[in-house]
């Protein structure tokens, strides 16, 4: 492959080679592609001075092109095996790239901090079992992420997308919309991975809002409320939140919200002016 990228062949030489057989487990689906690779690259709309998280690197397809596209990449990979062969691989794909990378060998749900410069762009093909969580995480650990483009499993790119009101609308768009601009940036078919998927799969990007709307924890505790008791009004699905089925309502109308509104109606910023309501009695 041109500018050093991982073909079919090359994945699967170099997987046997580590005596690797991608786990389900991990969400081991390995991108052979290199126009997808690209494609994910000009998608990720990257600058010469960006700092790039990759999270699960895997075998480095896609770090391979990050590397050519930005300042430095920092690689987070849980599975030791590849994150040791990972400066080995960019050293003999693309030598004059090797200094730009850090790799970390660590469970992204648990990283704390990270060496190097900041991240300020999070591109990562996830593990599709703990997309969700590994990116609101790292959302909130690294204020430095200006951006993120990552590719799950469609439906959760759909859930993470989708505005109130809206059947993929839930915990998980809500969220997302408290830290960034979520939009849906295309579908990425299943023989581009290796194995291949039994899942389609598609691209989400992010944008970090400057000024996200109110209270992080308070926000998201009531949104979880919200959401616990999907079929039941607001009113009746936040008595326990606030005390009490009346204090539900008393808070409801004081930001404004019809108490007999389900969950799935409010916006990020309703959220927020409920969670910053005055608790009953306080
Ligand atoms: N980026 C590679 C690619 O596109 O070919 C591999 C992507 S594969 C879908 C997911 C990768 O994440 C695997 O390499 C897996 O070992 C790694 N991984 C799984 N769980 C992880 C976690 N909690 N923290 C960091 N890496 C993880």
């Amino acid at each position: 492959e041109p500018g050093g990228l991982l073909g079919p062949v090359a994945i699967r030489d170099l997987a046997q080679r580590l005596d690797v057989r991608p786990t389900k487990t991990l969400g081991q689906n390995f991108l052979h592609d290199a126009n997808t690779i690209r494609r994910i690259v000009r998608t990720a709309d990257l600058t010469p001075d960006d700092v790039v998280l990759e999270v699960g690197p895997g075998l480095g397809s896609l770090t391979l092109g990050l590397l050519g596209a930005s300042a430095h990449v920092t690689a987070v990979e849980i599975d030791p095996r590849l994150a040791d062969q990972l400066p080995h691989t960019v050293a003999d794909r693309a030598p004059e790239l090797a200094d730009r990378l850090t790799v970390v060998t660590a469970d992204a749900l648990r990283v704390t901090e990270l060496p190097g410069p900041p991240p300020t762009a999070l591109v990562a093909n996830l593990p599709y079992n703990v997309a969700v969580p590994v990116l609101l995480h790292l959302l909130e650990l690294l204020p430095s992420l200006r951006t993120a483009l990552v590719l799950v499993q469609a439906e959760v790119a759909d859930r993470l997308a989708a505005g109130p009101g809206t059947p993929a609308y839930g915990v998980p768009s809500v969220k997302a919309a408290w830290y960034a601009d979520v939009r849906r940036a295309g579908n990425v078919p299943r023989p581009v991975f290796w194995p291949v998927p039994n899942v389609d799969s598609g691209l989400v990007a992010l944008t970090r809002r400057p000024h996200p709307p109110g209270d992080r924890a308070a926000t998201f505790a009531v949104v979880d409320a919200a959401f616990a008791t999907r079929r039941k009004g607001l009113r009746a699905a936040l008595a326990r939140w606030a005390g009490s089925p009346a204090a539900a309502e008393q808070r409801l109308r004081a930001a404004g919200i019809d108490p007999t509104t389900r969950g799935e109606q409010l916006s990020v910023e309703q959220f927020a002016r409920l969670a910053a309501t005055e608790p009953a009695g306080g």
